[in-house]
């Protein structure tokens, strides 16, 4: 049967044609890395060409003075899925890191003083409701753990944990069990059904942002962030999170997977639908029967594949972040390992970051302090702090070569006004990304967190992972999209277009 036809029967996969024996795999993010992984288990000579000197693209690290900053995530979750990669090769991953649970997995501030810790655990977490709000609250917080948790279970094993080919693929039990739990309502009004207070309803709608999306306008499904940080729990390897590419990489190698570093590939040459291989920038040709594409998805079509498909070019993207890592002689003891300082403002965040394209004015924002779990990251007596600002993306009409050291002051002074006495003072080794930065690293509209997950660019309707005969996408731009969890499964995912085994074999997450 041609491809054209199976990849339009719900249920059947489609997956790459012809040999499949020498894969060549572009870009060492943690998409990347997972799908070399899955691939050299599987038997395939695995090439992985990074255009940087050292694997993790986004889970990056800055090391200076004895500071170990991270670039990227900070907040991770399910585990699982990492030891799931390391499965894949007959490796334990508790031999290749150590990760620790956070607990509180957020001390969350609020604007009139108050301080709520959020636990993963469903009991400490009622106690601090009860303690903080009341026992009525309490009770709805319970059900609504009850309701994220059952979203988690039909969501992965029907929407996210597979291979979507066609819009018909969706349909199955799953999708009639979230219709009838409210999943395709507005997230804001459906926690609001379970949680009165403003503050909980902020600590348990905020993670939409993660999926670019303004919790007022995300649909209830998006709830299942909520779980996968709130409720599941949230985790820190030892060394900081750029441990996590280092020891994937590493547990790679040792199966074979050859690493070419500090290597940038400028275009997939293609016969006919078929690549053949890459071409780099120093023009070496490295040929392959599969190429698999880890950068961010436009820009791989773009810059790689000399095409934007329509639907590529009418993406919707989400909004970016300006991040301060700072080196610090000065420690706070009322915070904790992740901390949220909301600002009076909530919907007004995301009027201004989404549609206004501005500047929050009353800004909503994260401040890691690894250190508190890992002094190793910082040399002895000193603190790693690791600042997010949500800020609008390149869509903006905002000329960052001049507004860097403006907005870094301000970041700098809405610290201080927000508990971090002396901050500036305190600094001792800085590091500032912006919007454009990220554009330059090659992230489209300098958008680090992707295109938004709308519904229309979510599941089937997401830039789809594969193109022509045997190029397979992996990463953020493609499904089932971004975050670490959703790249992990991503790599997977593109493995198993090539391999062909498909989605019976479930992730251990979800078992
Ligand atoms: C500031 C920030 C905070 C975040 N916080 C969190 C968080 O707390 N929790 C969470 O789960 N997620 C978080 N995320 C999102 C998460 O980090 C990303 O979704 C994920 O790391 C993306 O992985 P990836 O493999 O898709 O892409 P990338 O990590 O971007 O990997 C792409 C790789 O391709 C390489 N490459 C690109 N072009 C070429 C070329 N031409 N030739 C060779 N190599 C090339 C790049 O160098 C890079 O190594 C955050 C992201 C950022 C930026």
């Amino acid at each position: 049967m041609s491809q054209s036809i199976t990849r339009w029967l719900p249920g059947t996969m489609r997956t790459v044609g012809g040999k499949t024996d020498e894969v060549v795999i572009v870009g060492a993010g943690l998409a990347g890395l997972s799908a070399a992984m899955r691939l050299a288990g599987a038997g395939r000579k695995v090439t992985v060409v990074e255009r940087e000197s050292k694997p993790g693209g986004r889970a990056g690290r800055i090391s200076d003075q004895g500071f170990e900053f991270d670039t990227g995530p900070t907040v991770l979750t399910m585990p699982d899925l990492i030891a799931d990669a390391f499965d894949s090769l007959g490796e334990d991953m508790n031999h290749w890191l150590t990760m620790e649970p956070v607990a509180p997995l957020y001390r969350s501030f609020f604007a009139d003083g108050s301080v709520i810790d959020v636990h993963s655990d469903t009991d400490k977490m009622s106690e601090e409701i009860e303690r903080v709000i009341g026992s009525d609250e309490a009770l709805g917080y319970r059900k609504y753990v009850d309701f994220v948790s059952d979203l988690y279970k039909y969501e992965m094993r029907s929407f996210i944990d597979r291979n979507i080919d066609s819009p018909l693929d969706l349909l199955s039990s799953d999708l009639v069990k979230l219709l009838k739990m409210g999943g395709f309502r507005k997230l804001m009004p459906k926690v609001s059904q379970y949680l009165k207070d403003d503050r909980l309803q902020r600590i348990y709608s905020f993670q939409a942002m993660y999926a670019g999306l303004s919790p007022y306008d995300a649909l209830a499904i998006y709830a299942v962030i909520a779980y996968m940080d709130s409720v599941n729990g949230v985790f820190a390897p030892k060394g900081g999170m750029h441990a996590i590419p280092t020891a994937m990489a590493a547990a790679a190698a040792k199966h074979g997977v050859t690493f070419r570093y500090s290597t940038e590939v400028q275009s997939v040459r293609m016969s006919g639908k078929r690549a053949v291989g890459v071409e780099t920038k120093d023009g070496e040709f490295i040929p392959a029967d599969v190429v698999v594409l880890n950068p961010d998805l436009p820009v791989a079509y773009k810059q790689l594949l000399d095409r934007e498909p329509l639907s590529v070019k009418r993406l919707k993207y989400s909004p970016s972040c300006f991040l301060m890592l700072a080196g610090s002689s000065k420690s706070y003891d009322h915070i904790a390992h992740h901390n949220i300082h909301f600002g009076k403002s909530w919907s007004g965040v995301f009027d201004e970051l989404i549609n206004k394209k501005q500047f929050m004015s009353d800004p909503s924002l994260l401040v890691t302090n690894p250190t508190a779990s890992d002094p190793g990251l910082a040399p002895a007596g000193k603190q790693v702090y690791y600042v997010l600002f949500p800020t609008p993306n390149l869509d903006a009409d905002i000329d960052w070569t001049r507004e860097t050291s403006r907005y870094r002051d301000e970041v700098v002074r809405t610290l201080e006004s927000r508990g971090y006495e002396g901050f500036g003072a305190g600094i001792e080794v800085e590091h500032l990304t912006t919007p454009q930065d990220w554009a330059d690293q090659g992230m489209e509209r300098g958008a680090p967190f992707a295109s938004a997950h709308s519904f229309f660019q979510t599941g089937p309707f997401r830039p789809g992972n594969m193109y022509g005969e045997n190029v397979v996408f992996t990463g953020s731009g493609t499904q089932p999209g971004v975050g670490v969890p959703m790249v992990l499964l991503s790599g997977r995912l593109a493995a198993e277009r090539i391999t062909g085994k498909d989605s019976n074999y479930r992730s251990r997450a979800w078992r």
